[in-house]
């Protein structure tokens, strides 16, 4: 171990105390003891390694973190996941010629890739002493492709290990399920949340703090919120709107608002990541100018239209955390009627939830709060996205008053 070289996660640590759940590889991996446990104990001498991981948790909690810190401490060269050594460095950066990662945005991953992956799975380890494949959306998978992937965890070579990432073991088809050591991750606190963006990305702490509580225990959103311009206003700005809407004409200017919000902000991603897919096409197959030749043309057009389907995911994933987001201002409007005392969510627009918890019974709010989950799955059910929020508002609007 050496005591220069420092890097990758947790770099602001020292080596420290190997029985800290926050050691070496650890550090970025908040709120998680119990399962951190579990992963160490298997890697401990008395431990026995699973070659089949799945590692489930609510979006945001941290599943890929936690995968590649366990791929970490497998190849570390102290057998510590030490965050130090070259193999610890690599793993985290996700430059380890023996670590695959495979993440998608899109709405599925193809057959073809885990085809892919299954012959990866079969070599040998170039450098370190295990081959890792991590899969992170494994949910993600049709049927047919659970099947390629289902002979390979059945029986890996002796140093292949698998680790799926799904919000929750119902999301894999049972064969595949019961072939992995289960591994669940809590939502971690927005105390360690803040704490995290305050260490990990230097984000000052009244930042940390209230973008940590906004985004209620989803760390990248978190992230979002203390660093991108505006991020957090706009959500302030759609609490306020939520809690004033008033009659239906309001109602469904707000929804469509929204919706274009969604789209607005899923065009931008989508767009920032195909223009990215297509450089790197183009410099892998060795073009550098904007001309492409007719014979790499399909190619690049597929790769457009997968940015579309993208698009059309994203604006789904989009709208669905504004419902999250709306979700937590009527439970704080609810909170208020009861006199929980708990801590608000949206103290921001503390004013209108009181104003508003006035104006209605609890149980009208009980059942906007349904109606929100109604929307949400109405919208992942493929209900045009205008529709339910448009219904739902509404449904707000004539309620709140
Ligand atoms: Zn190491």
């Amino acid at each position: 171990m050496t005591a220069t070289g420092l890097g990758g996660a947790g770099s602001t640590q020292a080596p420290g105390d190997m029985a800290d759940p926050g050691f070496g590889v650890w550090a970025d991996v908040v709120g998680q003891d119990s399962a951190v446990a579990q992963f160490r104990r298997s890697t401990s001498p008395q431990g026995s390694l699973a070659q089949a991981w799945l590692i489930t948790g609510p979006p945001g909690s941290g599943r890929s973190t936690a995968a590649r810190a366990f791929a970490a401490t497998l190849q570390c060269e102290t057998g510590t996941g030490c965050g130090q050594c070259r193999a610890c460095r690599t793993v985290l950066a996700n430059t380890h010629p023996d670590v695959t990662v495979v993440a998608t945005d899109k709405l599925s991953i193809a057959k073809e890739e885990v085809r892919g992956l299954v012959m990866t799975a079969q070599r040998a380890p170039a450098t370190g002493r295990h081959r890792v494949l991590i899969v992170e959306d494994a949910d993600r998978m049709s049927a047919g492709t659970f099947n390629v992937l289902l002979k390979s965890i059945e029986e890996p070579p002796p140093s292949t290990v698998w680790m799926l990432c799904a919000p929750s073991a119902e999301d894999l088809a049972p064969t595949i399920r019961s072939r992995c050591r289960l591994v669940t991750l809590a939502v971690p606190s927005s105390e360690v949340v803040a704490e995290l963006l305050r260490r990990r990305d230097g984000v000052e702490a009244n930042l940390a703090v209230r973008s940590a509580r906004a985004a209620q225990g989803h760390i990248g959103l978190a992230l979002r919120y203390a660093t991108q311009e505006g991020a957090l206003a706009a959500r302030e700005d759609s609490a306020r709107t939520l809690l004033n809407l008033r009659g239906a004409g309001q109602a469904v200017l707000a929804a469509q608002g929204l919706v274009d919000r969604a789209t607005a902000e899923a065009k931008e991603h989508a767009d920032a990541v195909a223009t990215e897919e297509k450089e790197r096409f183009l410099r892998s197959a060795g073009i550098d100018d904007a001309k492409v030749p007719p014979s790499l043309r399909a190619q690049v057009r597929q790769l457009e239209e997968d940015a579309k389907r993208r698009q059309t995911r994203l604006v789904r994933d989009v709208l669905d955390r504004y419902l999250l987001d709306a979700h937590s201002v009527l439970r704080d409007v609810l909170s208020h009627q009861l006199g929980t005392g708990s801590e608000l969510v949206n103290v921001e627009v503390a004013g209108e939830i009181e104003q508003a918890a006035a104006g209605a019974a609890a149980k009208t709010t009980l059942g906007l709060l349904e109606a929100i989950q109604v929307a949400r799955d109405r919208i992942s059910g493929n209900v045009p996205p205008l529709l339910a929020i448009e219904a739902l508002l509404s449904r707000i609007a004539v309620s709140l008053h």
